[in-house]
């Protein structure tokens, strides 16, 4: 492609907006273009880059037997209240009324639609295992869309669909895909990891998340060092301290404590370490209300709390002030577990060995002592609610774990039933009885993908594609274009290039050459070939984006070191 020819426009200041530097790289390097919050285009070297990992994505799948549909972006409401989530999934799906008043989404993921497809067309054992999937436009209104193609509101994503005759079968499927997963992000030139995780509003067992590793990532990665426990830190089990368990139980005493209200202001002023504290945090959830108690020193789990509520996530909200003072008649900061009344109390799993604590009196400017789970309060339901954090010991192998910061690139689920059990995916077996299938699902954001690798691959300059997503593998600079010398030389590199099946920019615009160097670094050709004055003695300047040398050679010497790197890294 000559650039004199490109419809390609460059910003020269950051946008004020972008927060990060995938976010600012797009915009100013003229791949994407906001249309609004969350919403956005594709320009032709963006474009490009969008259809070489979505190229990656389809080769892998295939490769693994999958086979690529499309379906509509539009889904009737109706499927989605035979599984349930039409209610469940609440204000991050964008809804829709025909003139009819028929309620339809814009798909936001596509389990109900497969099912639907595989339950009317797939009923003998003979025509399973299946794994279908598709590369589309997904909808989701999110809370926050930020960090420009992190987090949209309209993005790319592709989604697999696994139906299977047995659990077995499922693993297998799920194997496959996981393999499948790790080649696409490691041709992607992603430094990624794939940890346990949270299966969430999806349902189902397993779940694996891949997550490029990345200072500006939203997810936090739980890992150990000595064994290979890795797990996002919603899912991360955690440990309970046996802290005080063989105390002896103390008369439970309350104490005046005014206008102490946080932990810290309660430890100090009763002299205490904050883990011999109670944290009783209330909740509204829907129409109803909930308390999570916790030790002093630990943070709250949201996604532990929300699925031992067994609720979906929209409905958790922090009580509000007036409803803490309906719940426990006191002020905020004055919440204990003794004597609440009428909510579910799901308390953490450690405090039941836990021996006299201190914890709201439900009495503003009160406090108890010695308070002990089993004697003077007891939870609806007892479980692990505590949040991971660096140095806690691992729920494998005792040793400390570390924290890491990633983007959620892809995730994979083992579904089971859900899906097939509540819409009716059934076969028959050899036998000709009735069996329901087990279904996978696995998802890559295509379009994230592609802010991560630029997350993972730029400098202050801009973007450093790797081969493999680069719009263009080589970037022919020419200094001057008016000199023939230089422009049959360029022209010359252009053709051989292009003959040998490398993807070729030819920088001939009347510009200055200051500028050109520029664009050519901040749209982030791996691959940059300069022809100026010496082009008269067959020499011409190579270098590789990546790198700061230059190196002076034969045209010949160039085209073929380029084609040799293309090759190899392609
Ligand atoms: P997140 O936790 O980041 O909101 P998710 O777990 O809800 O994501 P999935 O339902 O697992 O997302 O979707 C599959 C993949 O789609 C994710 O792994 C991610 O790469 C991508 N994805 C999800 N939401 C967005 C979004 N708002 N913008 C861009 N990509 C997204
Ligand atoms: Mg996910």
């Amino acid at each position: 492609m000559k650039m004199s020819n490109m419809y390609f426009h460059t910003l020269r200041e950051d946008p004020t907006e972008a927060e990060i530097a995938s976010h600012k790289l797009l915009l100013r390097a003229g791949m994407i273009r906001k249309l609004v919050s969350g919403v956005y285009g594709f320009m032709p070297m963006g474009y490009r880059v969008l259809k070489k990992i979505e190229q990656i994505v389809r080769e892998e799948m295939d490769a693994k037997g999958a086979q690529e549909i499309l379906m509509s972006a539009i889904q009737p409401a109706e499927l989605w209240q035979e599984s349930g989530r039409w209610y469940a999934y609440g204000p991050e799906m964008f809804r829709l009324k025909d003139r009819h008043e028929r309620d339809f989404c814009l798909g936001p993921t596509h389990e109900e639609i497969f099912t639907d497809i595989i339950r009317t067309e797939v009923n003998s054992h003979r025509q399973l295992p299946l794994n279908l999937y598709q590369i589309q436009t997904k909808y989701r209104d999110e809370k926050r869309p930020r960090f420009g193609l992190l987090r949209s509101r309209e993005f790319i994503m592709k989604d697999a669909y696994s139906f299977d005759k047995d659990w077995e079968g499922l693993d297998k499927s799920y194997k496959e895909m996981y393999d499948a997963y790790s080649r696409i992000f490691t041709r992607c030139g992603l430094e990624f990891r794939a940890v346990e995780a949270d299966t969430g509003a999806m349902g189902g067992s397993d779940s694996h998340e891949f997550t490029a590793l990345s200072e500006v990532g939203e997810g936090v990665i739980a890992y150990c060092e000595k064994c290979d426990f890795a797990a996002t830190s919603e899912r991360a089990q955690c440990v309970d301290d046996p802290l005080n368990q063989n105390e002896e139980e103390l008369p439970l005493k309350e104490v005046l404590t005014p206008d102490k209200k946080t932990i810290e202001a309660v430890s100090s002023y009763l002299s205490i370490n904050p883990n011999r504290t109670i944290k009783t945090l209330l909740f509204k959830t829907g129409n109803e209300m909930a308390a999570a108690v916790l030790r002093g020193d630990r943070e709250l789990n949201e996604t532990k709390l929300v699925n031992a509520l067994a609720i979906p996530e929209h409905l958790l909200e922090f009580a509000s002030e007036e409803e803490v003072r309906e719940i426990t008649g006191s002020d905020t900061g004055f919440a204990g577990p003794v004597g609440l009344k009428n909510i579910k109390i799901i308390v953490d799993s450690e405090l039941v060995h836990m021996r006299n604590m201190a914890a709201g009196a439900n009495k503003t400017d009160y406090h108890l002592q010695n308070v002990n789970y089993g004697r003077d309060y007891e939870g609806t339901l007892v479980t692990d609610i505590k949040l991971i954090d660096e140095g806690y010991p691992c729920p494998k192998c005792s040793e400390p774990v570390k924290l890491a910061q990633g983007i959620e690139v892809g995730q994979v689920f083992k579904l089971g039933t859900k899906y097939s059990e509540s819409m009716g995916a059934f076969y028959r077996d050899e036998n000709m009885e009735e069996k329901v299938m087990v279904m996978g699902c696995y998802g890559i954001g295509v379009t994230r993908t592609m802010a991560a690798i630029i997350e993972q691959h730029h400098d202050d300059n801009g973007i450093m594609w790797p081969i493999a997503a680069a719009p263009y593998h080589v970037i022919i600079t020419v200094i001057n274009t008016k000199n023939e010398k230089q422009m049959d030389a360029a022209v010359k590199i252009y053709k051989s290039l292009q003959q040998a099946g490398a993807e070729v920019l030819m920088d001939d615009r009347d510009e200055r050459a200051g500028v050109k160097f520029k664009d050519a670094d901040l749209i982030g050709i791996p691959l940059r070939i300069t022809v100026g004055k010496k082009a008269a003695d067959g020499k011409v300047e190579f270098k590789l984006r990546r790198e700061a040398d230059l190196y002076e050679m034969d045209i010949e010497e160039a085209i073929g070191k380029a084609i040799d790197i293309i090759k190899k890294e392609q």
